[in-house]
């Protein structure tokens, strides 16, 4: 018997490199309202946090001060341009769809992810990759973000899945796998994503 029934995947940072993306797009449509946004930043203290959260803290960097409420009123702006990015070149990993058609033999697979399905859905689709997830969960589908548990929790209702696998880049999304009482994996990058895996799966 396979350990694991089902595997969850998080999206950006696990299946696609998008947090460069992320964060160029942040960093352009906030420098007119005086936000000074660098890479290390961004990874270290954004990562993995509800948008939200992290335009709180951008707002902390504002030059003028300003309310985070300023900022997110750019956030329509925001995902209009990362969509279109992610679909003009989607930063998936050469060898993702051959990882994918073999673990989907194997197990049932689905995408949690905070960011909205209308930046994910697409991107997979445009990129051939939907037809291998048995579901998604996005954004507030489950009524709560990462780190709570209801996405991963909602996410194997989905699938009936009972011994999933999570796998995450980010603190939070690692945190919301643990609450959730699934074994989780944690991958550095896109990239290190099927050695990290099918070490784990073997
Ligand atoms: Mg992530």
């Amino acid at each position: 018997m396979p350990q694991f029934d089902a595997i969850l995947f998080d999206f950006d940072g696990v299946l696609a490199d998008s947090e460069p993306i992320h964060f160029a797009c942040w960093k352009e449509i906030l420098a007119p309202l005086g936000v000074a946004l660098d890479w290390e930043f961004y990874r270290d203290r954004c990562i993995g946090l509800a948008d939200g959260d992290m335009l709180r803290l951008f707002a902390q960097r504002c030059d003028p001060p300003r309310g985070w409420e300023d900022l997110m009123a750019r956030y329509p702006e925001k995902k209009d341009l990362f969509r279109s990015r992610m679909l003009h070149d989607p930063p998936f990993a050469p060898g993702l769809p051959g990882i994918l058609e073999r673990l989907h033999e194997g197990y049932k697979l689905a995408v949690v992810t905070s960011s909205g399905r209308t930046e994910v859905e697409p991107v997979l689709e445009a990129a051939g990759l939907r037809p291998f997830f048995d579901a998604l969960v996005c954004g507030r589908e489950a009524g709560s973000l990462k780190p709570a548990p209801e996405p991963y929790l909602l996410a194997a209702k989905l699938l009936g899945s009972v011994c999933p696998l999570v796998v995450e880049d980010s603190e939070p999304g690692l945190a919301s796998g643990m609450a959730a009482g699934f074994e989780t994996l944690a991958v550095s990058s896109p990239e290190t994503l099927g050695e990290a895996l099918f070490g784990r799966l073997q």
